[in-house]
Order: C-alpha cells, then sequence, then structure tokens
C-alpha cells in the first residue's frame, strides 16, 4: 500500500501535536478538530482498515484507548465523548491507515453528530449463525 499521511507522520516527516507514544501506538491531535481535544490514535502498524490489523497490533491499541480517553476529557473538562474509527470511503475514511478518533462531546453539544437510523432485526439467529462460522 501507498504511504498515507499517518506514514509520514509516524516517520517524523510531517509535524503533528503528539499526546501519547508507545512501541505500537501513536496520538496526536486531529488537525480539523471536530471538538476541542479531538485526538487521533493510530497503530505504528501500517494496515488500511482495521478488518486488516493484527491481534497484536489491536491489542496495543486497545490497552491505550481508555488511558488515552481519559486524559482528553481530563484536559477538556468534558465527561462524555464518542470513538470513531472509519473504514472505507463508503464510511467517511479519508485516510488510508487505521485511527480511533476520541472525540469529546462539550456541554454546547460541540461534537459528533450521529444521524442513526434504527431498523428491525429480521434474521438475528441466521445472520449471528453466520458471522459467528466465519470468525
Ligand atoms: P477519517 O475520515 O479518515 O476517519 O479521518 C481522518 C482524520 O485525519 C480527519 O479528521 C482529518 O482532520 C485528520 N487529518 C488528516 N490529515 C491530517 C494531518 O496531516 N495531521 C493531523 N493531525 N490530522 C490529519
Amino acid at each position: 500500500m501507498g504511504d498515507s499521511i499517518f506514514t509520514k507522520i509516524l516517520r517524523g516527516e510531517i509535524p503533528c501535536h503528539k499526546v501519547y507514544e508507545d512501541d505500537h501506538v501513536l496520538a496526536f491531535l486531529d488537525i480539523n478538530p471536530i471538538s476541542r481535544g479531538h485526538t487521533l490514535v493510530i497503530p505504528k502498524e501500517p494496515a488500511e482498515t482495521i478488518d486488516k490489523l493484527s491481534d497484536d497490533a489491536a491489542a496495543a491499541i486497545g490497552r491505550v484507548l481508555p488511558r488515552i480517553s481519559r486524559a482528553v476529557l481530563a484536559a477538556t473538562g468534558t465527561q462524555a465523548f464518542n470513538l470513531l474509527q472509519n473504514n472505507g470511503v463508503a464510511a467517511h475514511q479519508a485516510v488510508f491507515h487505521v485511527h480511533f478518533h476520541i472525540i469529546p462531546m462539550h456541554d454546547d453539544s460541540t461534537g459528533l453528530g450521529i444521524v442513526w437510523r434504527p431498523g428491525k432485526l429480521a434474521d438475528g439467529a441466521e445472520l449471528a449463525k453466520s458471522i459467528a462460522s466465519k470468525l
């Protein structure tokens, strides 16, 4: 795969406002924040989408997401936030290197807007079985 902008940030070729780094993970402020404190958490492994990420890299991210989220909340004086993780152009992904958005929701409702269109689960038993069989 080609280098994404985040690969360049990982290599230090493009600057970022870093908030956390370990051997497997980097976190930095989003350049166009939806709200104050909007932070991106990325694995160092260069997977485009999360379904292509290794278990180890996923575990490394999972280990630090709660801690980084707590720090974002504490620094911005917020209590609510969304974790957003887009995969694929149709799902709003613009940078093809796995990333989690931590987006604080401020008291004035500055934060992630969500259009949620709940449907009805028709074939739950069959669908769950089908997904489980592919794990
Ligand atoms: P996506 O839509 O792919 O989930 O989100 C990509 C995010 O990366 C966007 O929120 C965008 O503002 C952020 N972004 C894109 N380029 C840069 C950059 O060069 N530096 C930083 N810090 N964030 C970036």
